[in-house]
């Protein structure tokens, strides 16, 4: 049976990663979404469950004592983490995972899984990011300048992974990253049971 693709979609805040990914799981219904766990207080209609696992502080560090986290990581002050829930069986059983986590994170999970597929997502212009993160309008005046300058220096951690898409309009950047996950489907690689004709005879 053919191994689950995992797709990991990175980049820095405010890009629109979060955007690209509701409308790549909407067109991609046998994509899975990790829900990752976070320790920052739901936004306005974010469900627990749903968006993510809304957890304390103490219980967030216990789900690292008791190792259930791919990976974890510190973001603008909150934890956030991959809870690990079965991913290497559920890769196994041929589902494909969607893993949409900050730089650091996406790095870790790279040591460790390195035949995921590790995608960065650019804004269009420095100009634009700014832009969008004030247009969410979640962000302080300080908080918004602290965001640009660590944006330019995740920008450049995007070098290390494999593919990078320009989130320039949400369907140009989607349509872009499907293909990618149809070419990575092709890979002889992935496909090695189909080279044998020798039973047809
Ligand atoms: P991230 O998950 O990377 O932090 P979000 O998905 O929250 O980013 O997007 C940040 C803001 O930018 C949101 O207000 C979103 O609507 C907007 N946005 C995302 N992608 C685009 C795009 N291609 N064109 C214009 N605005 C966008
Ligand atoms: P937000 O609070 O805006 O939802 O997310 C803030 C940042 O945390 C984003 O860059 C997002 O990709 C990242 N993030 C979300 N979930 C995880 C996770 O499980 N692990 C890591 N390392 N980062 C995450």
């Amino acid at each position: 049976m053919r191994k689950g693709l995992l797709i990991v979609i990175s980049g820095a805040s405010g890009t629109g990663k979060g955007t690209v990914c509701k409308k790549l799981l909407a067109d991609l219904p046998e994509v899975a979404y990790s829900i990752s766990a976070t320790t920052r207080t739901p936004r306005p209609g974010e469900v627990d469950g749903k968006e993510y696992y809304f957890l304390g502080v103490e219980e967030f560090k216990n789900w690292i004592a008791e190792g259930k986290f791919l990976e974890f990581a510190e973001v603008y002050g909150n934890f956030y983490g991959t809870p690990l829930n079965k991913i290497e069986e559920r890769l196994n059983r041929g589902e494909d995972i969607l893993l949409e986590i900050d730089v650091q994170g996406a790095l870790n999970v790279k040591k460790k899984c390195p035949e995921g597929i590790y995608i960065f997502l650019l804004p269009p212009s420095l100009e634009e990011l700014k832009r969008r993160i004030e247009g969410r309008g979640t962000e302080t005046p300080e908080s918004l300048s602290r965001r640009l300058k660590n944006a330019i220096a995740e920008i450049k951690i995007g070098l290390e992974y494999d593919y990078v898409v320009v989130n320039d309009a949400i369907d140009n950047a989607a349509a872009q990253i499907q293909a990618i996950l149809t070419a990575e489907r092709l890979k002889v690689a992935r496909n090695a049971d189909k080279f044998d004709f020798e039973g047809e005879i």
